[in-house]
């Protein structure tokens, strides 16, 4: 049954977020926490489904900081990597407010769990740790879609010169997630944390770091 998933950008400093919805269960995932919680009642009205968790693919400024606002508003948990927790801490330099001359109120969130699958009422996701834009980066799979964070871009991969970041984890990352690409149907969707969604097929083709 159908997988659905929206792009949910707010402009300004604030990265992609996504809403990942499971059709026949009415379940949905928010993928990063930087979307509003207007546009994310929006698309939970759009879907007839229900907020069941935050998931965040890394801790950086651009991707959580409606953090506070969501847990407000939905109640929701929020998973993280344990390596990328403390970016979650009010004033913890790794989350790197400071290079949008912000700062991060601080929220609570749970680990991901290690086994490589989050499994919750309706929905799951399966987890792949890729270490290197951040200590405690991952990526998230279903059927249909693949969702990178910032670890691959359009035609480019995230930067590895921030807290935590490792250019050499970074490059062997990259590299498993072009295996993980050719196992995929070609037309599997990669929802990256900036630019346009993409194809399998076409990120394959074009993007060398993940030969
Ligand atoms: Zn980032």
């Amino acid at each position: 049954m159908a997988e659905i998933c929206k792009l949910l950008y707010e402009g300004g400093e604030a990265a992609n977020s996504y809403l990942f919805a499971k059709e026949e269960t009415g379940a949905a995932l928010l993928i990063e926490g930087c979307a509003s919680v207007l546009s994310v009642k929006k698309a939970l009205k759009e879907t007839g489904c229900e907020l069941k968790a935050i998931c965040l693919t890394h801790g950086h400024y651009d991707h959580i900081l409606s953090l506070p606002e969501l847990i407000s508003a939905f109640s929701c948990p929020v998973y993280i990597a344990k390596e990328d927790a403390p970016c979650l801490q009010a004033g913890n330099p790794a989350n790197v407010a400071w290079l949008f001359g912000r700062q991060f109120a601080g929220c609570e969130a749970n680990y991901l769990p290690e086994t490589g699958e989050l499994s919750l009422d309706g929905i799951s996701l399966k987890i792949h740790f890729v270490p290197g834009h951040t200590a405690g980066g991952v990526l998230y799979e279903t059927d249909d879609f693949l969702f990178t964070g910032d670890t691959l871009l359009p035609g480019s991969c995230g930067r590895s010169d921030l807290p935590t970041g490792d250019e050499t984890a970074l490059r062997l990352s990259l590299k498993k997630i072009g295996a993980l690409l050719r196992k995929k149907d070609p037309e599997t969707i990669l929802c990256t944390g900036h630019g346009p969604v993409v194809s399998a097929k076409t990120e394959l083709a074009r993007n060398m770091f993940l030969k």
